[in-house]
């Protein structure tokens, strides 16, 4: 036991919902926890291009709570380096990290494209931070690491997984440290009891310190409208003649609004119009749920109907040709398309086609970050840049954030404590770590919420700095 403690560094992950990636360094060893992408603010995407602020090389491991994009995406980085692993995923998660990192690639390559020819790029000449064979790469690193199991990645790190209910393979993450008793626990992304298709979060272990994130921070949400407002929304666009266009993260939020549409479509309460899902990798996610309701994954809620996502009147978009047609539908339809924070992908042709109409509904349903489109039009933009060009914002917004995959402050508080209701400063609940870290949240969401851990649970609780050392 005299062993000196391990540090953890904070790489990115903080004061952002984007770019999570903390390093923990035992003195022997060093896992990199996260591997996120900085999305949104042009200064934070900026960042993707920096001198790393350590040797990628350096690192022994890496570790993915789940398969979004901001936890994963700079995975490709460290193989166009010649990093050349492991990465220990749950199996889902390395299964839809290989559909994410592949799309990831091709944004990027499409993107440094689309700049060249427009000749509206900031740079000379435009090229992608990684392409499709920096993601084909990462994508061997994988190392499948089910949930539950204790398994050593390291010469002194043990990880084990447990469920985080936010996406198909999330969880969240708990390292041991050999030889100094130390643990550090990271919550990942959290998600929600009230998940669709998925079981709930399992509780929390007991740790020295605790990584906890912050989306909801300082937000409460109320579900019971959510459906309502949902199908208000579409039945009032589709008799002024218009469609809907719902952005949404490829993976698992369209799988949650199908099973939402669903039930809307069974209870005859939207018209019945075309559902159109309109983004190869939605559908290859997709496929990759339904396989998991289909042969009753652990993370599956048990007694799930195996049809759940075969939504009535579902059209699959896979060409760009088929996608084109859908840009201006004749009639009206309910179009879901990716990325969800409208940062890139086929939903901008979409937005392009469909936002100078007042007839139509552009539905943002899950979180929008700062500097994203989405954002801009949840906060009443009259018009958004895409591509280079203005476009006028005259088709009807709305927000509707019960859709969103993540714990509001109440359900991050509770699983927090270790138990629902529980005061965890002495023997009701899981025992407080010594210090708990609140990251993965916009700096206000992320301070509010420290505040309330250390005035509800007694904790000490802090936001940390870009680049702050601690101890475990
Ligand atoms: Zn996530």
């Amino acid at each position: 036991m005299n062993r000196m403690r391990p540090s953890l560094t904070f790489l990115g992950g903080v004061g952002t919902v984007t770019g999570s990636k903390y390093l923990l360094d035992t003195g022997t060893t060093r896992v990199l926890l996260e591997c996120g992408l900085f999305q949104g603010l042009s200064n934070l995407r900026r960042r993707n291009w920096a001198e790393p602020p350590v040797d990628w090389h350096s690192v022994d491991a890496v570790v993915l709570t789940h398969a979004h994009l901001d936890h994963s995406g700079y995975l490709p980085v460290l193989a166009r380096q010649g990093w050349s692993g492991p990465v220990y995923a749950t199996p889902g998660t390395a299964r839809l990290a290989q559909i994410v990192l592949a799309d990831s690639a091709h944004l990027q390559e499409e993107d440094a494209r689309y700049a060249a020819e427009g000749g509206w790029s900031k740079h000379a000449t435009p090229r992608p931070l990684y392409d499709t064979a920096d993601a084909a790469r990462a994508c061997e690193l994988f190392v499948p690491v089910p949930h539950g199991e204790i398994t050593r990645i390291t010469r002194d790190v043990a990880l084990t997984f447990g469920r985080a209910g936010h996406i198909l393979g999330s969880a969240w993450a708990q390292l041991d440290v050999a030889g100094t008793d130390r643990r550090l626990v990271h919550s990942g992304d959290m998600g929600r009891a009230e998940h669709p298709l998925l079981r709930p979060p399992e509780p929390r272990p007991a740790c020295d310190a605790l990584l906890l994130e912050s989306t909801y921070g300082d937000r409460l949400r109320h579900d019971e409208t959510s459906g309502d407002m949902l199908a208000s929304a579409i039945t009032r666009t589709v008799e002024r003649g218009g469609s809907v266009l719902v952005p949404a993260f490829a993976v698992d939020r369209t799988e949650v609004l199908l099973t939402a549409l669903r039930d809307l479509t069974r209870t005859a309460r939207i018209p019945d119009v075309p559902i159109v899902v309109d983004s190869p990798m939605a559908l290859a996610c997709l496929r990759i749920y339904r396989e998991a309701i289909a042969q009753r994954w652990p993370e599956i809620r048990p007694g799930l109907a195996v049809d759940a996502l075969d939504t009535r009147g579902l059209v699959e978009v896979q060409t760009a040709e088929e996608s084109k047609h859908w840009n201006k539908p004749s009639s009206p339809a309910i179009i879901v398309s990716a990325s969800g924070m409208a940062t890139g992908g086929r939903v901008l042709h979409h937005l392009k086609d469909l936002l100078p109409d007042a007839r139509n509904t552009v539905a943002i349903v899950g979180f929008a970050a700062e500097g994203t489109r989405a954002r801009q039009l949840v906060e009443g933009a009259r018009q958004v840049k895409i591509h280079g060009d203005y476009v006028p914002v005259r088709a009807e917004v709305v927000a509707l954030d019960a859709f969103s995959a993540h714990a509001d402050s109440d359900e991050l508080t509770a699983w927090a404590a270790g138990a629902a209701g529980a005061v965890a400063t002495g023997a009701a609940g899981t025992a407080a770590p010594h210090t708990c870290y609140v990251v993965h949240g916009e700096e206000h969401s992320s301070q509010a919420f420290a505040e309330r851990l250390r005035r509800e649970l007694n904790w000490t609780a802090v936001v940390p700095r870009e680049g702050e050392r601690v101890l475990v």
